[in-house]
């Protein structure tokens, strides 16, 4: 079965009123299948000053979450298990998952990505019993926000060792039609030579998302 093509903006923490006005402005000229706005939270609601339940993204129409990205596990702590908690409570509230993971300059150069992946896809995978509300993100820690995208191959080669993952350990069904997006420094320049590999379905993308270069990735479905 096809699997359609996905592609997140990731704004971050980013953004005035005057800019987020100027993005939005440009989006909606554009002429790009809309889908829907996508928030992050922490786990349930309660005394967490400063961060966002599930429930409010609910409560104000965000069907889309961003969780386990690495700016959280890093400056937060966010384990592999807490990162599948919150995999698993966003899931069962209704809310839909962009699922980040992705390893260290210093453990691709001690060879360990797939490992560390793996790991982290493990402990998403065990409290995901519906796979249609997850896409995975591919977002390679080295690659984000640097400028230093990975190459198609280096992607491809990801993607593909986690579809056998999801294969071997979920299902076939489930590998064949789970999107798999990659995210770190995607441009309007890199998009089309990434978005051609077989198994990169998609993009998460921060800083050109706050560009109209943002259309071009939208557009780069192949
Ligand atoms: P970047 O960020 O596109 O700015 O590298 C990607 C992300 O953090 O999702």
């Amino acid at each position: 079965m096809a699997r359609k093509f996905f592609v997140g903006g990731n704004w971050k923490c980013n953004g005035t009123a005057e800019e987020v006005k100027k993005i939005v402005t440009v989006l909606n000229e554009a002429e790009v299948p809309s889908e829907d706005v996508v928030g992050k939270f922490f786990l349930k609601g309660g005394a967490f000053t400063g961060e966002i339940s599930a429930e409010m993204l609910l409560n104000v129409g965000i069907p889309w979450v961003i969780l386990g990205h690495s700016e959280r596990r890093s400056l937060l702590n966010e384990s592999n298990e807490f990162v599948g908690e919150k995999v698993g409570y966003a899931l069962s509230l209704g809310l839909k998952v962009i699922a980040c993971i992705g390893e260290t300059l210093q453990q691709r150069e001690s060879g360990s990505t797939m490992a560390v992946v793996a790991a982290q896809t493990k402990a998403i995978a065990a409290k995901v019993s519906y796979w249609d509300n997850v896409v995975l993100a591919y977002e390679p820690v080295w690659a984000i926000g640097t400028g230093k995208v990975a190459t198609p191959v280096q992607a491809q080669e990801v993607h593909l060792e986690l579809r056998k993952w999801l294969h071997d350990n979920v299902g076939a069904e489930v590998a064949a039609t789970t999107r798999i997006i990659y995210g770190g420094s995607v441009t309007g320049a890199n998009c089309k030579e990434l978005a051609g590999q077989p198994d990169v379905d998609g993009f998460l993308v921060g800083g050109a998302s706050l560009k109209p270069e943002f259309i071009d990735i939208i557009k780069s479905a192949t």
